[in-house]
């Protein structure tokens, strides 16, 4: 998991290299700099204090961390809340008021997060929905890293062979292709966790008919790659290691190649990702 030095120093990177993505690196900055503050004040406990519990989950498929296991503190997952929408306020106050209208709502579902169903969550907040479920994933992000920071470690390579995260059961939101043998790396949305999965193969919809899965390049950039699933019609967005000299990112490298996500949108193609709905 990449600290928020890492971060901001890589946001830094961005804006000198990419200058028309200044505005979205200073959104994303706050949101950094807000999260670690929280994150310095959060602790978890250890869900699974023996290595059976584990071994019998990834046997299983299942990710390791149970709704139950999910323990916050609510007050603070509020006031992070209530910081998040200021954030938001200043790149989009129509809907950062349409959400504060509605903060009743917002702070009966923080209460009992994560939902059961999450479209019916969502519901109340009809027409910000994009940005409410960014919201509500963020809030629960800094509990999320520290079960990850927990749980990450426990998972061997070999133990888990699922396209979503072994930790919490988050999309892959962006990929990693490094190592002598094009080994490749997928990063959980949620949580940050990273775990390596075979690299032809969707990790959506669990396909490996390689007459079903290409390869699109951007000009001029070796350094990316947008997998695409012709069975699911999904796709990825992938670093190629070998062709990268900058400290991969993966939370700033995906809202600083949002172009890849126009592109792959107009040949068809969707993602889970909650950041291309509120973004793009
Ligand atoms: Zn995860
Ligand atoms: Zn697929």
């Amino acid at each position: 998991m990449s600290t928020l030095q890492e971060k901001l120093n890589r946001i830094d990177q961005i804006r000198a290299k990419k200058p028309g993505f200044s505005d979205v690196m200073d959104f994303f900055e706050q949101i950094f700099i807000a999260r670690d503050a929280v994150l310095q004040n959060v602790a978890v406990a250890d869900p699974y204090p023996d290595s059976h519990g584990i071994a019998m989950r990834l046997h299983e498929g299942f990710p390791l961390l149970e709704k139950r296991y999910f323990v916050y503190d609510g007050d603070v997952l509020v006031s992070y809340f209530h910081r998040l929408l200021d954030i938001v306020a200043r790149r989009n106050p129509a809907g950062a008021a349409a959400i504060r209208a509605r903060s009743d709502s917002a702070e009966e579902l923080l209460k009992n997060i994560p939902p059961q169903d999450i479209v019916k969550a969502l519901a109340p907040f009809a027409g910000e929905s994009d940005l409410m479920l960014f919201l509500l994933k963020e809030c629960m992000r800094p509990w999320l890293e520290r079960y990850a920071e927990r749980l990450s470690p426990k998972v061997g390579e070999e133990q888990w062979h699922e396209g979503c995260c072994p930790v919490c059961g988050g999309f892959a939101c962006f990929a990693e292709i490094f190592g002598q043998e094009n080994q490749r790396r997928l990063f959980c949305q949620d949580c940050g966790a990273s775990w390596q999965f075979p690299r032809l193969q969707c990790p959506f919809c669990g396909i490996d008919d390689h007459e079903k899965l290409e390869y699109f390049k951007p000009d001029g950039q070796p350094e990316y790659r947008v997998m695409l699933c012709r069975a699911c019609k999904r796709y990825i967005k992938t670093v190629d290691f070998r062709e990268f000299s900058d400290g991969l990112v993966p939370e700033v490298e995906h809202p600083a190649t949002l172009y890849l996500d126009i592109i792959a949108r107009e040949r068809g193609y969707k993602t889970e990702d909650v950041l291309t709905g509120l973004l793009l």
